[in-house]
């Protein structure tokens, strides 16, 4: 039987960093992954251009049962760092909003830049590879896989969310932690398009393909970026943004021409020339179809010298407090990211190992903390598999 020091499952974003970190340190490196290809999602991250990270990255951006323990990591390796990285291999960048980074090129040069940094240390790297059987021994463990038996002194489990199963995404990083007795707070699609029932689909779905800059809240969290109209319900970066606070049943406050005082810009218009419609005056601010629906909804159809002040504000708040309740998401087929994971009260902040069970690693986004929208998930992979290849 092969034996390793450190035998990582899931050669995705948060194990390839790892397979460096720990291979830099001189420790001999097995990185297996089920896919036939390493980095998948990298691949087809950032409409193939890959947000790497954000500027911007803090413990804020983050979402956890427990919100300090993303600190450690994330402030020991940093944005600055994965920059430097990419830097270092010539890869061109650019920030396109909000302090998100993108390669000019393509999303591939972040699997090459990780791949060659582990080939360039040692580290072994398997695709098409199961793994079947995994047992504690009193040096480590002792994996079974399709392609023959390994043990290690660390394992490290990298296996990423249940996000967009057709790519290879499996429930086994819970289900591994859950056969360690480490706890597991419950998973959910995030990062996710929002869905409207029949009935509101009815009058909604002519707008598919409409976009307009929105903040959308949902309780006390609120994003301003732009919102689609889709077939089914809603997505762009605010809806993505807010889905991952959403819960069934919760409505969504959306404000389309956020910062505009509406009433005011109607009384203005009915002052310039009162006999326009109120769709007309919207329609310059608005997509078209829109102000049209806005104004079938309100079924203020008429001049709007005839409007009286409480019409006026009928007007305002369906453009800037619509309030809607979703009946769902697209769920892990579309979702960016799983939140939930692993419990992080189960895992020692500084080195991503369990504490009950010394050896035992969980990186990346099988661990309970999910980025925003914007290069953070990356950078939360970045970060955690860093910490873990100083440690295992
Ligand atoms: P992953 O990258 O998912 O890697 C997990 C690996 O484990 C995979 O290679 C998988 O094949 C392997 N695996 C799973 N189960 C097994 C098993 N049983 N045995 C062996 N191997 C297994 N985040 C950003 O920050 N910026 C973006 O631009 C961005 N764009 C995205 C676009 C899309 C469409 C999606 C779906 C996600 C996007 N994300 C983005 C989120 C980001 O991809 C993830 O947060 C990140 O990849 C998580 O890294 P990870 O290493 O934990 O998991």
């Amino acid at each position: 039987m092969q034996s390793y020091d450190v035998v990582i499952i899931g050669a995705g974003a948060a194990g390839m960093m790892c397979a460096v970190e720990a291979a830099k340190r001189g420790r001999s490196v097995l990185i297996l992954d089920h896919a036939a290809a390493p980095g998948e999602k990298i691949r087809i991250s950032g409409g193939g251009r890959c947000n790497f990270t954000n500027i911007h990255a803090s413990p804020k951006n983050f979402i956890s049962r427990n919100p300090h323990f993303c600190i450690s990591a994330l402030s020991r390796y940093t944005q600055r760092d994965f920059i430097a990285l990419v830097e270092r291999h010539g890869i061109a960048y650019h920030e396109k909003t909000l302090g998100q980074l993108f390669c000019d090129g393509s999303a591939r040069q972040i699997i090459d830049m990780l791949v060659s940094e582990m080939r360039g240390r040692g580290a072994e790297l398997v695709l098409s590879t199961r793994v079947e059987t995994i047992g504690k021994t009193a040096e480590g463990f002792e994996l079974t896989l399709s392609t023959g038996s390994v043990s290690c002194q660390s394992l490290v489990v990298a296996c990423g969310g249940k996000s967009i199963p057709k790519m290879g995404a499996t429930g086994f990083g819970y289900e591994l932690a859950e056969r360690f007795g480490l706890a597991v707070v419950e998973t959910r699609p995030a990062l996710v398009p929002l869905t409207f029932d029949a009935k509101t689909l009815e009058r909604l779905s002519p707008l598919a393909g409409n976009a307009v800059d929105a903040e959308i809240a949902c309780g006390k969290t609120r994003f301003s970026e732009a919102m689609l109209f889709t077939h089914r319900g809603v997505s762009g970066p605010s809806i993505l943004q807010i889905s991952s606070y959403w819960r069934e049943g919760d409505e969504i406050r959306i404000a389309m021409l956020p910062g505009t005082d509406v009433a005011e810009l109607v009384r203005a218009a009915r002052r310039g020339n009162g006999r326009q419609a109120v769709q007309t005056v919207l329609a310059n601010h608005l997509p078209k179809r829109l102000a049209q629906a806005i104004a079938e909804r309100t079924g203020l159809d008429g001049n709007l010298a005839d409007l009286s002040e409480a019409q006026i504000k009928t007007v305002e708040v369906a453009v800037n407090d619509w309030r809607i309740k979703p009946a769902g998401s697209e769920g892990y087929r579309t979702a960016e990211v799983t939140l939930g994971g692993v419990d992080t009260n189960s895992l020692d902040q500084k080195t991503m190992q369990a504490k009950l069970m010394p050896g035992l690693f969980f990186i990346g986004e099988v661990v309970d903390v999910t980025g925003w929208l914007g290069g953070y998930n990356f950078q939360w992979a970045w970060s955690s598999g860093w910490a873990a290849g100083q440690a295992c």
